[in-house]
Formats: structure tokens, C-alpha cells, sequence
């Protein structure tokens, strides 16, 4: 909708300024990619491939995906176009629709467009940090309150399968509680427990041992020197020993940016405008020599939605300074020149070049609230002339329309 495109552009503008500022390059992938990359990057039993990705046959038996989300294409870029051989690391960032199978809802959507900001080729503590620290300040230069970063470590891999086999030991023993679904991942895969919503799974989750209680040293280390360097830059965190973000190439910092609502402990009231996280395994796992990764992608419908609801008004037409109004058939010539004139001169310029009455006319600039009315009738068509209405006073004078430009500027 035209008033959403308002909200559209003013977040991708801070995208790019934020991109400019911090170096990050632009890039853009296919929007159907060959499905295999998810299966790969985001995992065959995520939820995001196994429920969520849209495929579809070609006719040569190709199985494409409409892409659920961002990072496997970028990983894909890096290794496919020489991106290794960059100065590293590599920053990128990429803007667009993205394809969910959701139940829709509001804040929820099949079609939903998404903002991300990847550093592959990057170790480091401090390449996590300008992650959030990038999303949390573009965030609030949209005026966005009540922002927090939800944070975890989901250490590396050795670790994980030592606490996914506490967790499969807890659950175990209480399996009529959980789900049907969480009852299956609970064999394939018991993280994904940690993800689900189900109101009995979230309670017997709460009382599950906890990941950062499984890091190693070097794990653990790296995410205290994450949380310093938060404490250091006034990034308000709170650590989340559950969340997981469900998806299979995390390492070590996982975390969310969320907005809260009056209830700081409601959950419903809690939106997720930004997730992501380290990535250390995914270039290996997609082909290619074992190279870090960091990144996160943002959701462009809520963040418009959490403006909104800010009150934050934002128009996409600016308010013109004067509106050329014409009267008869050779008038309007005039008047159409003459709107290009201005809008030449860098002059904000509305027009009615329609059938209207003046009358009409003048009605519609009162209504956008312009300073001034220039009007074309026959006798200014035939001397070059203009009458200038100040809307204030009500006050014509007849200037020459070689004069006006220059007038309007020097008087706003
Ligand atoms: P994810 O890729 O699931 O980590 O999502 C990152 C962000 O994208 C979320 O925090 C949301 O802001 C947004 N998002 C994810 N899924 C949807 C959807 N179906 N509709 C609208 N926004 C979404």
C-alpha cells in the first residue's frame, strides 16, 4: 500500500546509510534458488525447510525453493565468485522479499521482506558485536523504544552433542507433556524443543539445564568477551539461556533483537524484529575451507508495523511549496511547462491538470497546505506572465514566470 512504501523506503534508506557507514557491500541474489542450498545451509529439519520452504519442480526435475531466508545465498555468493580471494573479512548486506510457508497472521506473513548483514571470513568477538551494535543503532535511529537484545552461546559442536544428550535425558522423562512435534524432534533433533511455542513444551522447557553450563573454556571466554564489549557500548542484553534460533549452522553467539511491550515478561506482548548469530561451520558445510561467519537478518514489515505503532508518522510525498493551478486550453500548455520549470529548479511543485474549476483548484492546494498558487489563465498563456496567490492573505500579484522560481526560494 502507498502508505507502506513510505515506511519501506525510509528503512531501507537507514539500511543503506548504516551500510555505508559500517562498509558493508550490496548484494542481491535469485529469489529461486536450487533447494538443496537450504536443505544443506539452513538444515533438512529446521523448521524453516522442513514446513516453511516453498519448492516447486522445473520441468528438466530441478527442485527449486522460493528462498525462506538470506545467509546460505550469501555463503553461496562468497564461495561461487572468488569472494574468498577479497580482502577478508567480507561484509555484505542484502534487501528483499523472502517466502514462508506461516500461518499467516499479523506480523506474520507467506511474502515478507527481510534486511541482512553478513561478515564471512571473520573471527572474533568483536565482529559479533558490530552485528548487534549495527541493528540495535539502526533500530533506534528509526525512534524505536523498548529494545532489547536477547542473547545466548550455543558453544560448538562437541559441546552441543554433550548438552543435546542432557536435554534428551530431561525430556525423557516427561515426554506426555511435550507436543506431538516436540515428542519427534525430541529423537531427531531435542534443540528444536527449545523453539517451540506450544505453551506445555515453554513450561517444561523452563526447567531444562542450560547451554552456557556445557561451553567449553574457549567457548565460554569468547562470550564473556561479547558481553564486555556490550557492557562497554550501553547495548541493553539479557541472556536467554534457551534460545537456540533453531537452525543448524549457529556457533557460539546466538541472539534476537526484540521489542518489548509494557509487560516486560509477556511473552505475547515480545516481537522479534532482528535474529542471528555466528555461523562458523556453514562455508565448510556448503563446499568450501573452514571460514568463520557472523550475521543477522531483520524483518522490514515489523519494524514499519513497531513505527506505526510508535505513532512515528511517515509520508513518502513531501509537502510541496507551491501548486501550479491553469484555466483553458492553452493555459495548460503553459502550466505543464511551467511545472517542469520548477521541479527543474529543485522547487516541491503540485499540480491539478486535469478538468477542475479554478475554484476546485485552489480548493486542493488549501487542502496540501502550499504557501503559494501560481496561476495560468489565457492572458498570462499569451504574455509569459504568472499570478502568484499567497494562500495566507489572499493577495495576486502578476510576476514573470522566468521570476518565480527564484521568488518561492527566497522566501521559504
Ligand atoms: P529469522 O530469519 O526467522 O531469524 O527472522 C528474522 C526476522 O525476520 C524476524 O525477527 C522477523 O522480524 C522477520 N520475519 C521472520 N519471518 C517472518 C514472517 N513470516 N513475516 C514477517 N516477518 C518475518
Amino acid at each position: 500500500m502507498p502508505e507502506d512504501c513510505a515506511y519501506f523506503y525510509r528503512i531501507e534508506n537507514a539500511c543503506r546509510k548504516f551500510a555505508k557507514d559500517y562498509r558493508f557491500n550490496r548484494v542481491d541474489f535469485p529469489i529461486l534458488e536450487n533447494a538443496l542450498l537450504f536443505k544443506k545451509g539452513t538444515g533438512v529439519d529446521s523448521d524453516i525447510v522442513e514446513k516453511q520452504m516453498y519448492t516447486l519442480r522445473t520441468k528438466s526435475g530441478e527442485t527449486l525453493a522460493l528462498r525462506p531466508e538470506g545467509t546460505p545465498s550469501a555463503v553461496r555468493f562468497y564461495l561461487q565468485h572468488g569472494a574468498r580471494t577479497w580482502l577478508q573479512p567480507v561484509k555484505l548486506w542484502y534487501s528483499g522479499p523472502f517466502f514462508r510457508y506461516e500461518k499467516a497472521q499479523a506480523g506474520r506473513y507467506r511474502q515478507f521482506n527481510q534486511f541482512g548483514f553478513e561478515i564471512i571470513g571473520g573471527d572474533g568477538s568483536t565482529l559479533d558485536v558490530q552485528i548487534i551494535t549495527l541493528f540495535y543503532n539502526l533500530l533506534t535511529s528509526l525512534h524505536l523504544s523498548n529494545l532489547m537484545v536477547e542473547i545466548n552461546s550455543i558453544g560448538c559442536l562437541p559441546e552441543r552433542i554433550t548438552y543435546r544428550k542432557a536435554l534428551t535425558k530431561h525430556l525423557k522423562k516427561n515426554t506426555q507433556n511435550l507436543c506431538s512435534d516436540c515428542r519427534r524432534r525430541l529423537e531427531k533433533n531435542p534443540l528444536r524443543v527449545l523453539d517451540c511455542k506450544e505453551a506445555a513444551c515453554q513450561e517444561a522447557v523452563s526447567r531444562l539445564p542450560h547451554m552456557i553450563d556445557y561451553l567449553s573454556d574457549e567457548c565460554r571466554s569468547r562470550f564473556q568477551e561479547v558481553l564486555e564489549l556490550l557492557d562497554e557500548l550501553n547495548i541493553p542484553y539479557r541472556l536467554n539461556p534457551y534460545l537456540v534460533r533453531g537452525l543448524d549452522y549457529y556457533t557460539r553467539t546466538v541472539f534476537e533483537i526484540i521489542q518489548e511491550g509494557k509487560d516486560r515478561d509477556s511473552q505475547a506482548e515480545k516481537k522479534a524484529l532482528v535474529g542471528g548469530g555466528r555461523y562458523d561451520g556453514l562455508v565448510e558445510l556448503m563446499g568450501g575451507p573452514s571460514t568463520p561467519g557472523v550475521g543477522a537478518a531483520a524483518g522490514i514489515e515489523r519494524i514499519a508495523g513497531a513505527m506505526k505503532e510508535a505513532g512515528r508518522r511517515v509520508s513518502y510525498q513531501e509537502k510541496p511549496e507551491v501548486f501550479v493551478a491553469q484555466l483553458g486550453q492553452a493555459a495548460k500548455k503553459e502550466a505543464v511547462k511551467l511545472f517542469e520549470e520548477l521541479l527543474d529548479r529543485k522547487v516541491k511543485v503540485a499540480e491539478s491538470f486535469d478538468k477542475e474549476s479554478l475554484n476546485a483548484q485552489l480548493k486542493r492546494a488549501d487542502r496540501l497546505g502550499v504557501k503559494y498558487v501560481a496561476i495560468i489563465g489565457q492572458k498570462e498563456a499569451l504574455d509569459g506572465s504568472v499570478t502568484l496567490k499567497t494562500m495566507s492573505t489572499g493577495k495576486q500579484r502578476s510576476i514573470k514566470r522566468s521570476q518565480i522560481a527564484g521568488l518561492i526560494k527566497r522566501s521559504l
